[in-house]
């Protein structure tokens, strides 16, 4: 039997035998015992399935892995312990010093930093380009020793929504995976495995957590990319560290997941603990309802923001004229999440004086959170960028990024109402 998704979402991952717990335990333990030094050697060959060590799997994040792999329609996941880590993963199991990859310039702030400056110190290199350019643009972008092409699903926190097929196609001409970032989204809104993405990773402390308990991050792999076109020795030679496995010969349809947990989780060591799994699944088992309750209220929001003559522009798909609505209404069907980020007039001191008249919405470093929540990014999230990053990433100094809860929507309008007040 196939299960709708908002079924999945209560459903998949922890199964219970006859007798067993009804609830996801929390496998709270380092090490896993065996009978025999045989089955132990068998684990390690990956020739039977178990937990060796929880650096590199646990019986409870494992659920949740199986969970968020059944939601986005893929063939496995790992959980990381933060978006961060998903995103730096993602690369680095496929790029290495001397490769290259093509990126979108329109994503997260932290994002932008860890690939534009970590990833270069270590000798990857960068090409980042409009999104919205023509598919001849981005082409011209591509080299030799291109790894893979970069994007998310809606950006953070520009709001704009990624042709995730024209990126596919891009991506495959060059024999290329394309990586999508699906935080904003969710599977709930958007699967990109659908519109032909490879890889797709979350951080799951936005929406999927939803209570803003636990930072973590989660890569899922389609199973639907061909790694053999030579172009990726990391997954068809072998891996001297893992006792010479060829992933692809190995793994066939898991190649990617199964060197990115046996090779990069065992050696840098940014798995999910297994409380925090725990936290995330329960988070899950309500995301259906949260973000459908999230793009309802963000509609009404947004709406009440586009009539206000205090504002400049509101960023967000659902208006009719927003740049993306056309895009949102092929991609994003039943809704374009609950963030919406607009500009008022009077720039950085009047979003600054708006932000402290609010009541009901709280400041916090945070977004995708059941609770209202509101952010400046030029003097936050995104501080450490240059003026003309700012621009790249479409962030302009006076915007606001405001993350509009579950809470009565008519509270949160009175709240924007009054703080929008002189
Ligand atoms: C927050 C965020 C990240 C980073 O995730 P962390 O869990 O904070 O490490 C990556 N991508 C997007 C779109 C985000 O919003």
């Amino acid at each position: 039997m196939t299960w709708k998704i908002e079924t999945k979402c209560l459903q998949e991952g922890y199964k219970p035998g006859n007798g067993e717990p009804r609830v996801l335990p929390v496998y709270q333990s380092t090490t896993y015992k065996y009978d025999s030094t045989e089955h132990v050697a068998k684990l390690f060959d990956l020739s039977v399935p178990g937990h060796m060590y929880s650096r590199i799997s646990n019986p409870t994040v494992e659920c949740v892995e199986n969970k968020i792999a059944a939601l986005e329609g893929g063939i496995g996941a790992v959980c990381t312990s933060s978006g961060q880590a998903a995103s730096l993963l993602s690369i680095l199991n496929i790029c290495k010093a001397g490769d290259h990859f093509v990126c979108s310039s329109t994503i997260y702030g932290g994002t932008l930093n860890l690939f534009d400056k970590r990833l270069s110190e270590m000798g990857i290199s960068i090409t980042f380009i409009d999104q919205d350019a023509s598919e001849e643009e981005i082409q011209k972008t591509f080299q030799y020793n291109t790894k893979a092409l970069f994007g998310e699903s809606i950006a953070n926190p520009k709001i704009s929504v990624l042709d995730i097929e024209k990126f596919a196609r891009i991506a495959h001409k060059n024999k290329v995976p394309l990586i999508i970032d699906n935080t904003f989204a969710t599977p709930m809104l958007l699967r990109p495995f659908e519109y032909g993405a490879d890889i797709v990773i979350h951080s799951t402390t936005k929406y999927m957590d939803g209570h803003a308990l636990c930072v973590g991050g989660v890569i899922v792999d389609s199973g639907n990319f061909n790694w053999e076109s030579g172009n990726f020795p990391g997954l068809t030679e072998p891996d001297e560290s893992y006792h010479g496995m060829i992933y692809t010969r190995d793994c066939g349809k898991a190649a990617y997941i199964t060197k990115a947990r046996v090779q990069l989780i065992r050696d840098f060591g940014c798995y999910m603990s297994a409380n925090n799994a725990f936290l995330l699944n329960i988070g899950l088992e309500t995301l259906h309802l949260r973000m459908e309750r999230h793009c309802r209220n963000a509609e009404k929001v947004a709406g009440f923001l586009a009539g206000s003559d205090r504002i400049l522009s509101v960023s967000y798909p659902y208006l009719k004229d927003d740049p993306y609505h056309d895009i949102a209404g092929k991609y994003l069907p039943e809704g374009c999440s609950g963030v919406v980020s607009f500009r008022i007039k009077g720039g950085r001191e009047a979003a600054v004086r708006f932000m402290d008249k609010l009541k009901l919405a709280a400041i916090v470093v945070h977004v995708a959170d059941c609770r209202t929540a509101v952010l400046h990014p030029a003097s936050s999230t995104h501080r450490q960028l240059s003026d003309e990053q700012l621009v790249l990433a479409g962030i302009d100094p006076g915007l606001i990024r405001f993350s509009v809860g579950i809470e009565n929507v008519e509270d949160i309008i009175e709240d924007i109402r009054q703080a929008l007040e002189d």
